[in-house]
């Protein structure tokens, strides 16, 4: 599943190729993909003519701002992804939406698992009205607005287990299972420990592992890319310099204690018994 690294990654992507670029149309192949307008017609007819002026990323939404001051929403859910073409090649199982653009080129939307929802939102209606999950978005780690204050402040009175914290996305929007899972390592606090009882200064380390751990796997992402806006790899990429996550077993790269495996809020966490407190 994407997570926001990987989001980011297709941000920069979309950055790259679609920026000044017109739709000349669009073709809908799965309707269930159009969550906002629903009636076909009405989406095609308002993004006629519209030229992508910027992609933003708000958690794991993608918000293309749009010529006339309306915004297309992306979410990728589980398998969502873009494919940079054009019309002239065969279209693949799975597409979902075709995006046409002036120059003969196609911005095609392929979705295996067909959870993946497209919105338009006109120009001057609250984009929260529309994307309504974006109001349940806490607060951006990747943003100014993310401090070690901010974080102390969502700490307190939270009695939760630091990892299904770390996970709400209305607390902080964006980590998922293995970014989770690094920063706690990072930081030497343990998956269990509870929010509230985290003191000042492992709230300073947590707040710069959580900033790194998100950076380090943006910048394993890559921005090149040949025909698929990259929403793959990432993981894999960070796979492969994981400190905890997958490693089971394994030796930990600090100590060389086994990292240990246990379910916390449903989810798999990997952790270091000795180098976690
Ligand atoms: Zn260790």
């Amino acid at each position: 599943m994407p997570e926001l690294p990987e989001v980011e990654t297709v941000r920069r992507g979309l950055m790259q190729i679609s920026v000044n670029q017109r739709f000349t149309g669009a073709e809908i192949l799965l309707r269930k993909t159009l969550a906002y307008p629903t009636d076909p017609d009405h989406f095609l007819g308002a993004i006629q003519g519209l030229v992508i002026q910027d992609w933003q990323r708000r958690g794991k939404y993608l918000l293309g701002k749009l010529s006339d001051g309306s915004i297309l929403g992306i979410h990728l859910r589980m398998t969502g992804k873009f494919l940079w073409t054009t019309p002239d090649v065969p279209v693949q199982k799975h597409t979902r939406l075709r995006f046409f653009l002036e120059g003969d080129r196609e911005l095609r939307f392929v979705d295996l698992r067909t959870f993946g929802q497209i919105w338009w939102v006109p120009a001057g209606t609250i984009v929260e009205s529309v994307i309504t999950g974006l109001t349940r978005l806490g607060v951006e780690p990747l943003s100014p607005d993310f401090t070690a204050d901010v974080l102390a402040t969502c700490c307190e009175k939270r009695q939760r287990p630091m990892k299904t914290f770390l996970l709400d996305q209305s607390i902080v929007t964006g980590l998922g299972n293995i970014y989770a899972d690094e920063a706690l390592f990072k930081s030497g606090i343990h998956p269990t420990r509870k929010a509230s009882s985290l003191k000042m200064s492992e709230i300073e380390k947590l707040h710069k592992a959580i900033v790194e751990v998100l950076e380090t796997s943006i910048a394993q992402g890559g921005t090149t890319f040949s025909d698929f806006v990259s929403t793959t790899g990432t993981n894999g990429n960070y796979g492969g310099m994981a400190l905890t996550y997958g490693r089971t077993g394994e030796p930990c790269r600090v100590c060389s204690h086994p990292i240990e495996r246990i379910k916390l809020g449903g989810r798999s966490t990997h952790f270091c018994p000795q180098c976690q407190g």
